[in-house]
Parts: C-alpha cells; structure tokens; sequence
C-alpha cells in the first residue's frame, strides 16, 4: 500500500466518545482510538482522573476533552452528549465501556446492590447509545456504537448475578440496535473482554494463588493489558468494520475456548 493510499483504520476527523475513559480498559481503548487519529471525549465521573487522562490524549497529538458524567443518571447522559456535540460538532463512535461489578453472596444480595450494578452497566450502556445514536441518525453519514460486555455473558460467574445479567442483557441490548440502527449506516457491536490487569483485578493480579489458577486456564499464559483492546476498538471504530454489525468478540487470550 502506498503512503498516499487512505487506511480503513484512518478515524483522523472522528469524534469519539468513551464512557470510563479516564483509566483502566477505556483509557486504552481511547489511546489506541487517538493514535489512529480520532479526536477524543472522555465520559466519566473523577475529575482529576479525567483532567490526567485527556492531557495523556493530547500528548498524542489529538484534539481531546472530558465531562463529568455519571452514566447511571439520564440528565447527565443527556448532558454530556448535548456538550460533547456543541465542543467538537459531531460524535461519530460511541463506546459505552463505564461499568464495574461487586462480589457479593447471591443469596444475601439486596435488591438495592442488584440495581447498582445493572444502574450504571445496563442503564448506562442504553443511556449512551440511545443519546449518541439520537444524534447520529439526526445529522446523517452513519456512525459506530460499541459497548463492553464481558466474557461473562457466556458461562456462570460465581458471587456476580447482578454483574453477569447487566452484560448479558447489554450483549441482547446491542444486537437489537444493531438490526434497528442498520439502515442508518450505523454498526453496533460489543467486545467481551478476558481477564485483563486494570485497577479492579489488582486483588486476584496480585493473589499468587489466584493468578495461578487463572493464568493456567489462558492459553496465552498471561493477563490482558488495556493495550490489548486498542486494536479491537479501532477495527469497530472504522471503516474496516462497515459490513460488521450485531456481533461480540471476544478478546481473552484463548480463556473461553480453552
Ligand atoms: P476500571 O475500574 O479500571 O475503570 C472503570 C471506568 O468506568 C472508570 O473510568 C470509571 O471512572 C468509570 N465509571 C464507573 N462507574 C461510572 C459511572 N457511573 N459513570 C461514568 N463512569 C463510570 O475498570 P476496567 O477498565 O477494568 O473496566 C472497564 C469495563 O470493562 C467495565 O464495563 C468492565 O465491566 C469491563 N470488563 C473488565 C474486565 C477486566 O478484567 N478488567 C473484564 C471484562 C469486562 P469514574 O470512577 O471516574 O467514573
């Protein structure tokens, strides 16, 4: 290919949002989505967090910013789609990656930590795609939605209902925008991540005994990195995805199929 020829995976003049950008698997998403050169938003709640996270962005030499948004809350949705639109023009991939999960006995659990969890994994997912996808189908040409799901939607997670229906229900979530969203031009599709090393998994990254017994189920012997989601986000973020709708790939280093 010659220097001139335009990539697929060129996302120069896209605008990108990434809820729970500000650290973890969203700021690796968001890294790799800059790179290839998409000007970025960052959606999450800690300020000094998302102020870090977008002069790491910048330093790339991308356009980026942040809102304070909590995607559980509808009005904060709302909002920070209303001012991401008014800052950059447009928003052309949304990624609804802010989520988190809790270990909790399945039998003791209070309806009040079920709804937690589904509020901000569940709610959160539908609040930023309804929002972005609103805005997309308004100013026409198409555009991307993808959202982070887990591996857990396909096996049983031990102490995590809550956690495993808020991704099996996001997984449902997006193939149903992705039929409805088709004709727009717009592709849907979520990422089922494996176990990757971020701040949540410090606990079992750091238990000799548990990384043990995990490590020796992936056949690719090792944790996930954020880094490893860059190339993922960027395939579903641009163009190389245009036919490529409805689907959930996983990214686990071999741990669902070994
Ligand atoms: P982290 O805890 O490192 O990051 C979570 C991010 O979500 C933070 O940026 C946080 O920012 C944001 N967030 C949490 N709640 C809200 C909220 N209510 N509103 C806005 N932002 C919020 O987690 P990971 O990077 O590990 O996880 C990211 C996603 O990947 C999650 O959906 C998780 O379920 C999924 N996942 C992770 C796996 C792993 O092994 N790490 C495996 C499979 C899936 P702030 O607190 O500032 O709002």
């Amino acid at each position: 290919m010659s220097e001139n020829t335009p990539s697929i995976f060129d996302l120069t003049s896209r605008v990108a949002v990434v809820t729970g950008g500000n650290r973890g698997i969203g700021l690796g998403m968001a890294r790799g989505l800059a790179r290839a050169g998409a000007t970025i938003s960052i959606w999450s709640r800690d300020e000094t967090k998302n102020a870090e996270a977008v002069a790491e962005i910048e330093a790339l030499g991308v356009r980026a910013s942040s809102v304070r948004c909590d995607v559980s809350s509808e009005s904060s949705v709302v909002d920070a789609c209303a001012q991401t639109v008014e800052q950059f023009g447009r928003i052309d991939i949304g990624i609804a990656n802010a989520g988190f999960g809790t270990y909790s006995d399945p039998i003791g659990m209070s309806l009040e930590q079920w709804r937690r969890v589904l509020s901000t994994n569940l709610d959160g997912s539908f609040l930023t795609f309804r929002e972005i996808a609103k805005h997309m189908i308004e100013r026409g040409g198409g555009g991307k939605l993808i959202a982070v799901s887990s591996m857990v939607e396909s096996f049983g997670a031990p102490k995590q209902p809550h956690y495993a229906a808020s991704k099996g229900a996001v997984g449902a979530m997006v193939r149903s925008y992705a039929v409805e969203l088709a004709r727009h031009d717009i592709q849907v599709n979520s990422i089922r991540p494996g176990w990757i090393a971020t701040e949540v998994l410090d606990p079992i990254v750091h238990d000799e005994k548990a990384s043990k017994a995990l490590l020796s189920r992936t056949p690719a012997r090792r944790f996930g990195t954020p880094e490893d989601l860059e190339g993922i986000a960027v395939y579903l973020a641009s163009d190389a995805s245009r036919f490529h709708t409805g689907d959930s790939i996983l990214v686990d280093g071999g741990y669902t199929i070994f």
